[in-house]
């Protein structure tokens, strides 16, 4: 089945067919492996890091692509529609961007560069703490300075990747809640060298859950940072974070609409081949309109998230565009994967026809990275100007 490449430059077609004939070796049998194992994509990453491919945000001087975000959209996208899963690797795209736009010129020298040839990772962001949930300026982590180093103590959990990662971007106060104006100051992030800390008083304990997703909970007992590893000023960094979040959304929501492409294909193609009553099964409308409708609802979501990535590209701020990309991409996602489940019959659960994999994979993206509830209320709020709950 052959999507439609609208709105792609003949540049953009290249990067899609590149990252298409990476994913081609390593096929849904290849993931499917890894899931039986609950084992990390190594080789996969390792591919898509010496082609360039997670490098794509970084500018030229430091090594990178120096691609845009829509270019990164659809890197990720190809990956998920090929049935492979990004969320292995993708947070060394968003993660850079909080050292690129805040970093200090000797900090992006020293870590840039050995970021884009592969030989450092950051691949780990730790934000969520069990105490705090969705509520992030309630974080308790704290770091205090002592003369050139900050010392760390608390927990967090759901922190991805930091066994597959050299360098994570912590964010922890520096200022405790009681003693802040604005519940938003007080928060800084810190640059940790996960190499360093697991010898320094930093536990991680593994979370058993599913694949692509190695998540773990990390216990900080006085590990120490060097006070040169702070990122921006002190204080700011809940700021930094949010700065983030639009690219973070809208990367995301190219997973999705990977995932959801992929589920539209998957089911087509199965139901033009299942022939039941002696004819295919994609004759009966109860059939074919879910899945047509799938597909309506997966290209609209694209359309949303190329908007958004349009004016993030052009400098303009796409809050709305970006979480409303998420939110249409993740529920179309989830459409089109019930929808697959459903074609396939009994099959669709089976492993051997990946849809149930790939099935729980998309129900993710509606709870993680972030909410959906956190989504609409953005909307609800700073779109449609309604009061908030919290
Ligand atoms: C696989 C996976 C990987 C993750 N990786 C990372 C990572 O690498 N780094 C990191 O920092 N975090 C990570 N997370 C954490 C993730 O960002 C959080 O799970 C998420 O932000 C929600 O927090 P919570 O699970 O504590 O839910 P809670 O905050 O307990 O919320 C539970 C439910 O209540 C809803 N809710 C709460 N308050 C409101 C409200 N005011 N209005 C409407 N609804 C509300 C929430 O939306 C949610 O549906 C990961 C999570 C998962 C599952």
């Amino acid at each position: 089945m052959q999507y439609s490449e609208y709105g792609l430059s003949d540049d953009q077609k290249a990067l899609c067919a590149g990252v298409r004939a990476l994913c081609a070796k390593y096929p849904e049998t290849y993931w499917q492996a890894l899931d039986d194992k609950m084992e990390y994509p190594y080789e996969f990453v390792d591919a898509l890091t010496q082609g360039g491919y997670l490098s794509a945000l970084i500018p030229e001087t430091y090594g990178g692509l120096g691609l845009k975000i829509k270019d990164a959209c659809l890197i990720l996208e190809e990956i998920h529609r090929s049935g492979g899963n990004a969320a292995a690797c993708h947070a060394q795209m968003y993660i850079m961007g909080t050292m690129l736009r805040h970093g200090s010129e000797e900090q992006k020298r020293q870590y840039l560069p050995g970021i884009a040839k592969g030989e450092l990772r950051l691949q780990a962001f730790g934000v969520t703490e069990p105490d705090a949930g969705s509520d992030t300026l309630s974080i308790s982590t704290k770091a205090e300075k002592k003369g050139n180093r900050y010392v760390v103590n608390g927990r967090k959990v759901f922190i991805s990747r930091v066994l597959q990662s050299d360098l994570m971007t912590l964010l922890c106060r520096t200022t405790p809640l009681e003693k802040v104006q604005k519940r938003t100051d007080g928060l800084s992030v810190l640059l940790v060298d996960l190499r360093e800390a697991r010898k320094n008083g930093l536990t991680v304990n593994p979370i058993k859950i599913m694949l692509n997703h190695h998540t773990n909970e990390l216990i900080f007992e006085n590990v120490e940072v060097p006070t040169e590893n702070l990122i921006g000023e002190e204080g700011k960094g809940f700021r930094y974070i949010l700065s983030g979040m639009n690219a973070e959304r809208i990367l995301v929501a190219s997973e999705t609409i990977g995932d959801g492409r992929y589920f539209v294909e998957k089911a087509t193609t199965y139901a033009n081949q299942r022939v039941v009553f002696d004819h295919p099964i994609s004759k009966n409308q109860g059939i074919q309109f879910p899945i047509a409708r799938a597909y309506c609802a997966v290209e609209a979501a694209r359309l949303m998230r190329d908007k958004a990535a349009e004016m993030f590209d052009a400098g303009e701020n796409p809050g709305e565009q970006a979480n409303m990309a998420k939110l249409l991409g993740s529920e179309s996602a989830w459409q089109a994967a019930n929808v697959a489940m459903d074609t396939y019959g009994g099959y669709g659960v089976t492993s051997e026809y990946h849809i149930e994999r790939k099935f729980r994979e998309a129900r993710l993206y509606q709870v993680a990275p972030v909410s959906n509830n956190m989504v609409l209320n953005f909307v609800g709020q700073n779109v449609l100007g309604m009061p908030r709950s919290y």
